[in-house]
């Protein structure tokens, strides 16, 4: 190495386990103006910063593309302050935030305007934005994109905010030639609801209850739909949250027949089974629901086979009252998990148990997310000229979840008191440190429009 060009830099990470493409090597990471020059296999020495993480892991740091912050207007909820703090916390370094629960919902670009300005002097990861898709707003789908979003989200269900309505098949319709003239993509809550169905409408305590009034079908019939229209419009399509095993058929077919179709699971449906849910437990509460454990233990196959493309928490917190934890009822309770700062050492918890590598965790938080968004070519690798976002963490060391470690607006979780491995030591955004084992340095993180 020439030293003109050491001289040059801001700082150097050096660790046995350094999560490259190519594979975990021992490695040291250079590092200037925000972004990896270089990776290389000596400790170099000069006038720069030189972290030593020795056997902990130094990973690109994680994307989670699906989080509700609910500001403006639902604050109370969750807001960028507290969200993005509990981030980098946890290692991500880029969120993506939905359209919905703030007030308004990101559906017009004037709402998206009304978003960006609420994210001022309060980003502590960088963020971009989804804008929604909604009936009647087709015209404000251009200006949206102009306006910076990195694509959109569409309910087949009620979506839980009145102000948020489902779209039909009609309404797609009009919709997806727009958004795939633009190369971008539409995420979609699949759930197609047939009120006809049988609803238990007694005890509303009961998890096994709520399971039975969201059945995998709703599931199946929505993910059929969006398939079909996808190779209609070739417009690029992503299935949300995918909790039913018996899609995977046919997200396979798909997928063999070259659609543009990626398909995301959750955190909850990886780590929970419904048979550990006891009745009243409201804040294990989502939509679609955790399952039973054999059809999780499918979407993990799943997953490892790459039929599934990555894992996103879909934090969606409420205040307390509205999770109805007091008399427990599942039909009332807010359906939402509140769980962003513990995307990694969640997934890493329950991938242990299904012997899976660090090179899967990388793939499943880094790299997968940042082609959903769009930022594959400076996000999501540790590799040359892409941006110093990394997260240091520790595989083998445990911790505890309790309340005083949570920094989310509220501390209601349903992994409150998991013991759970993976610990984030550090978080870097653009190459400088914002997270060091409990100390913050707030106020760096940068609005991702596209
Ligand atoms: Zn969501």
């Amino acid at each position: 190495m020439n030293c003109l060009f050491l001289s040059m830099l801001d700082l150097a990470i050096s660790s046995e386990r350094v999560i490259t493409p190519e594979g975990v090597i021992k490695a040291t990471v250079l590092i200037k103006d925000g972004r990896i020059t270089d990776i290389v296999n000596e400790q170099p020495t000069g006038d720069f910063s030189v972290i030593n993480a020795g056997n902990k892991v130094v990973m690109p740091g994680v994307i989670d593309p699906h989080v509700h912050i609910n500001e403006p207007g639902r604050t109370d909820w969750e807001g960028f302050d507290t969200a993005t703090k509990a981030s980098i916390a946890g290692g991500i370094t880029t969120l993506v935030d939905m359209p919905l629960n703030s007030s308004p919902v990101t559906t017009t670009a004037t709402a998206f305007g009304e978003k960006i300005k609420a994210t001022k002097g309060q980003l502590h990861t960088h963020c971009g934005f989804w804008g929604g898709v909604v009936p009647g707003n087709e015209k404000e789908i251009v200006p949206l994109i102009e306006k910076g979003v990195l694509g959109f989200k569409a309910f087949l269900t009620h979506s839980g905010i009145d102000e948020f309505p489902n779209v039909t098949e009609e309404d797609l319709r009009k919709v997806m030639p727009i958004i795939a003239n633009h190369g971008l993509p539409l995420l979609v809550h699949c759930e197609l609801s047939n009120e006809t169905e049988n609803r238990p409408s007694t005890n509303a305590t009961s998890y096994q209850n709520y399971l039975l009034s969201r059945p995998k079908k709703w599931e199946d019939d929505a993910i059929a739909l969006m398939i079909r229209l996808c190779e209609e419009f070739n417009c690029r399509t992503h299935i949300v949250h995918l909790s039913s095993a018996d899609s995977i058929d046919q997200i396979v077919k798909a997928k063999q027949k070259g659609l543009q179709l990626t398909v995301e699971t959750g955190q909850h449906y990886l780590f929970f089974n419904a048979e550990e849910i006891k009745d009243g437990q409201t804040q294990f509460k989502c939509a679609p629901p955790i399952r039973e454990k054999a059809n999780n233990e499918k979407l993990w196959e799943a997953l490892k086979k790459g039929i599934l493309d990555f894992v996103a928490t879909d934090h969606s917190p409420a205040p307390p009252a509205m999770k109805e934890i007091q008399p427990g009822n599942f039909m009332k309770a807010w359906g939402g998990i509140s769980s962003i700062q513990f995307a990694l050492p969640v997934l890493w918890t329950a991938a242990k148990k299904h012997e899976c590598s660090l090179m899967d965790i990388s793939k499943w938080l880094c790299e997968k997310p940042a082609m959903l968004a769009g930022q594959q070519n400076s996000k999501g690798k540790i590799a040359k000229g892409y941006d110093a976002d990394i997260v240091v963490w520790d595989p083998e060391s445990s911790f505890i979840i309790k309340d005083s470690g949570i920094y989310h607006k509220h501390k209601l979780t349903p992994y409150l008191n998991e013991e759970l491995y993976g610990v984030v030591e550090q978080t870097f955004l653009k190459g400088e440190k914002v997270f060091d084992k409990g100390k913050f340095m707030l106020n760096k993180g940068n609005l991702i429009l596209r």
